[in-house]
């Protein structure tokens, strides 16, 4: 059945919906959770959740009622604040715009490449460099404008899991050797544990699957909300889904082009936020990863999605 939305049908939908769970959600034995954060270990990994909202409301199957970490998800709301506040042009003289096709902590191509800025802003090094760029008085200041902006999207008040920001901070050495080499070359701006809990703390907003599906719905009407308003600049969506092609889902996005074929950003908790331009925004939540750090239900109960609905933009 072709996704159309002159022929929405919530309920032959809702049916789809609820069978690709079920035939998908055996692949969460073929994963594992994130254990590198240690807060993260609690997700159960049988898990899996899916929200689908249109113009015509939203759908749902399996576990969509907890909130989650957004971690790497939230890449893409700082990139577009960082993009509105500085423009492109300046974003994109400390953060470049290639996939990289290394781990998203990786370090090897901060030295390697030149010049000498991340490849991407949804690798860890860019995204950090990102942070650094964003307005506000300090940490709390600029925590409050990047909350005050996904809440504004999904309309509800959004916090962060003060646990996982302090078990992120206690173990984070790797973004901290990022961010220091990032500093030593003049890319990240400012002071770099600053910098840093601002990150971490970015990375441990809570959301749950509805709530990312509103924001990728936001993303599929190009940055405008429910009532109107123009949020973002259609050029900063057009931007910031354009880096969700290329290397949204780590280094499976190529693989994830070919078999699913929408915008979509991964992280670590087990979230995904996709988009299907101009149509739908999708959540998911399944917290079994794969090697590759995405969630391993999540990718197949997408791809199968995909086929059913013809959703690829290829
Ligand atoms: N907070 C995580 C980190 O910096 C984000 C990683 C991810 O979700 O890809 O390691």
């Amino acid at each position: 059945m072709m996704f159309s939305m002159l022929a929405w049908n919530t309920d032959d939908w809702q049916i789809d919906l609820t069978d690709a769970l079920t035939m998908n959600r055996h692949w969460t034995g073929n994963g594992s959770v994130a254990d590198y954060i240690p807060e993260l270990r609690w997700g159960d990994p049988n898990q899996l959740g899916i929200v689908v909202t249109s113009n015509y409301g939203s759908i749902k199957a399996g576990d969509c009622g907890m909130e989650f970490t957004l971690q790497s998800i939230v890449k893409i709301l700082t990139l577009m604040l960082a993009l509105e506040d500085q423009g492109e042009e300046k974003v994109f003289s400390h953060v470049g715009s290639e996939p990289t096709g290394d781990p998203f902590n990786s370090i090897i191509k901060l030295e390697t490449t030149s010049p000498r800025k991340p490849l991407n802003p949804m690798i860890n090094a860019g995204a950090i460099a990102v942070c650094s760029l964003l307005s506000g008085q300090g940490v709390e200041g600029k925590m409050s404008r990047i909350t005050s902006f996904i809440s504004t999207i999904i309309n509800r008040e959004v916090g962060y899991s003060h646990a996982v920001h302090t078990s992120e901070k206690e173990t984070g050495d790797r973004n901290r050797a990022l961010a220091y080499f990032m500093k030593d070359v003049g890319v990240l701006i400012g002071d770099v544990d600053e910098v840093l809990d601002l990150y971490f703390r970015c990375c441990s907003i809570e959301l749950t699957c509805s709530e990312l599906a509103r924001i990728g719905y936001f993303l599929a009407m190009k940055g405008r909300l429910e009532d109107g308003c123009q949020l973002v600049s259609k050029a900063t969506v057009r931007l910031v889904t354009t880096f969700m092609v290329t290397c949204g889902m780590y280094n499976a996005s190529g693989e994830f082009a070919i078999h699913v074929g929408i915008p979509a950003k991964s992280g670590v908790s087990g979230g995904i936020l996709a988009v299907v331009p101009d149509t739908l925004g999708i959540g998911i939540y399944g917290p079994s990863l794969d090697d590759k750090g995405n969630s391993i239900g999540g990718v197949k109960l997408l791809q199968d999605l995909s086929k059913r609905w013809d959703l690829s933009i290829f």
